[in-house]
């Protein structure tokens, strides 16, 4: 990205920022002038386009409560119900419970603000890290098939529209290793093989390795164990292997392989051979600078993984975006994952922050700060007791959950994801993300959020350290069959030192994970299990690659690979059985918690 480019994109994140306050209110303007008249908004205003009126009357939403109104439109009848936008596609959200995706309007102004933000980023990052113009990144990337709804319009997922945007073909694109066919192929295996071996050709280009949502990472490692042979074959012989069919992959493949390259074969095969893994990205590519991965909320599960694979290069999580708005981007990327917090830019869409108490000492009592109190956040909002706040009048310290307002038809939507102010830039608050607004695991009256979850482990994997295991990646289900119901938990592990998949288990060592996860849980879990009234945690080992099998079970119900995240927490009977079908051990919590 040329300098001068740089300076005028830093320079309109300042003024973005600067001005948070009056863009907010621009931005608001503008929506209720262009749609007041929309079915959905003339039912609270009457056709005004008052913004106190719109705060007073226009109610806070979940997808729930307007799932008509887009079922309608993705039917076939004309958007303005919602929107007087013209619609160009909808997008799929993977935010969702019952495993059914949601649908978001999405207009010419969305895609190019989803467009922006990377390009923004990697004006922020070239500010941060020097002589990233002097190479390349690798990024796997992949896209997803669309599909066509009664509206005559596609559906797709943010990532495949995203990758097929002006905006990444014409620029961004050239910053990665990859030609653009690969990338939009439709063939994962095929694309993923194809990325991973030019990005070898390429080693002493590549800058930075990089992918959206950390969530990649493990399925890519694994796929290099089962075909790193290969691809030093392809790279010794000159050769693409013969399974690789896809013209879109194929064809762009031809000028990366010209001619045998036996030294470089020479030189691979050893670290690939080598027993323990540790490091390889760094040994693979040696120039690069940092990992671009997001490891915030969720993800935060695979940075274990990627340190050990990586040797510890800095782990950038770069923007925070959804289906339904985007929100903002990490303008300190070089703070560790666990500082990272997100500036909002307030030219985005509408935004608006529920309270919510998280540091209530009623925690302690079992109400939780997700799910039940921000119900209770709610009914305080409707009779008046709470206030719903504005982007610039949040507090620094407290939790919020975010609220969007949008062009394309979303009014007061609850996007589901709780955030806690951590400062500010210039006027625009940044939020550190805290977790998805929902509650992983739930028995009787127990309820146990994502971020407790992952904390409560987190707190067991130190017990594995002295073995030289690593956690690479978990989930879990609460069992409500068993009297009284108890929570399992599924672990991926393997040996830091090794690439066996042979794990010799010692089941004193995974007991004690078992207890450290329960006494590190909520108060109201401790409660009842000290009352009987829920059952010993059980660990269960799964075999190495489980959760890849896991993964390509839900691309194959429409999943996107890269929006891919690991669900915390299991509801589908089948997801279970593939796990629990490849079970190598069984541990329980024993003996009574303190
Ligand atoms: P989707 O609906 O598939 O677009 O997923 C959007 C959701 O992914 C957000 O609402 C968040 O819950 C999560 N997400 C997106 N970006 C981040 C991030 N940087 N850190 C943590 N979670 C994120």
């Amino acid at each position: 990205m040329e300098k001068s480019r740089i300076e005028y994109l830093l320079k309109k994140i300042e003024e973005q920022t600067s001005n948070a306050g009056e863009e907010q209110e621009k931005i608001l303007e503008n929506i209720l002038k262009r749609n007041a008249e929309t079915d959905y908004l003339n039912k609270f205003l009457h056709g005004q386009t008052d913004k106190q009126l719109f705060k007073k009357y226009v109610p806070v939403v979940t997808y729930e409560d307007i799932k008509s109104y887009i079922d309608r439109i993705v039917d076939g009848e004309p958007p303005n119900i919602l929107t007087t936008e013209t619609i160009t596609e909808f997008i799929l959200s993977s935010g969702t419970s019952g495993g059914e995706p949601k649908y978001v309007l999405s207009t010419a102004d969305c895609s190019q603000k989803r467009a922006s933000i990377p390009m923004l980023m990697e004006a922020v990052m070239h500010k941060h890290i020097e002589g990233l113009d002097k190479g390349k990144g690798m990024y796997l990337l992949f896209s997803n098939p669309d599909f066509d709804t009664p509206s005559g319009l596609k559906a797709r997922m943010f990532s495949s529209s995203y990758l097929s945007s002006p905006t990444f073909k014409t620029t961004l694109f050239k910053t990665v290793t990859t030609p653009i066919e690969i990338i939009l192929s439709l063939n994962k295996p095929q694309s993923m093989y194809c990325q991973l071996l030019i990005g070898l050709i390429r080693r002493h280009e590549v800058l930075r390795i990089g992918t959206i949502f950390a969530s990649t990472f493990p399925n890519c490692i694994k796929f290099l164990q089962d075909h790193w042979k290969d691809i030093c074959s392809d790279i010794r012989t000159g050769h693409l292997s013969d399974w690789i069919t896809e013209p879109d992959c194929r064809t762009p493949m031809l000028s990366f392989l010209l001619e045998p390259n036996s030294e470089l074969a020479d030189l691979l095969e050893p670290i690939f051979k080598n027993e323990s893994w540790e490091g390889i990205i760094t040994k693979l590519w040696p120039k690069a600078k940092y990992i671009d991965a997001i490891v915030t909320g969720s993800m935060s599960q695979y940075i274990g993984l990627i340190d050990y694979y990586s040797g510890r290069l800095p782990i950038i999580s770069t923007f925070y975006n959804s289906s339904e708005a985007c929100f903002g981007i990490n303008m300190e990327p070089l703070n560790k994952p666990w500082d990272v917090s997100y500036t909002f830019l307030p030219n985005m869409a509408y935004f608006e922050f529920i309270p919510v108490d998280k540091e209530s000492p009623q925690k302690a009592q079992k109400l939780h700060f997700n799910g039940v109190s921000n119900e209770e956040s709610i009914e305080k909002l409707e009779n008046g007791s709470a206030q719903i706040v504005d982007l610039v009048d949040v507090k620094m310290g407290q939790f919020y959950e975010v609220v969007v307002t949008t062009l394309a038809g979303l009014y007061r939507y609850r996007v589901g994801d709780i955030l806690k102010v951590t400062g500010f830039h210039n006027k625009s608050p940044k939020f550190q993300f805290v977790e998805r607004q929902n509650v992983a695991l739930s028995i009787d009256r127990d309820k146990t959020s994502e971020a407790d979850l992952s904390k409560a482990i987190k707190a067991a994997e130190i017990e594995l350290e002295p073995h030289g295991f690593l956690l690479t990646v978990y989930s879990s289900f609460a069992d409500t069959w068993s009297i009284p119901g108890r929570y399992i938990l599924f672990w991926e592990l393997k040996l830091r030192d090794s690439n066996t998949d042979r794990l010799k288990l010692d089941s004193n060592t995974m007991e004690q994970c078992c207890r450290r996860v329960e006494e590190s849980l909520d108060f109201t879990y401790r409660l009842y299990r000290k009352m009987n009234l829920i059952g010993p945690l059980e660990i269960r080992v799964v075999k190495f690659g489980a959760f890849d099998e896991l993964m390509n079970f839900f691309v194959s119900r429409g999943a996107a690979p890269l929006q891919y995240k690991t669900p915390c927490c299991l509801k589908i009977k089948e997801a279970i059985e593939i796990l629990d079908s490849r079970v190598v051990g069984k541990f329980f919590s024993n003996g009574n918690l303190a």
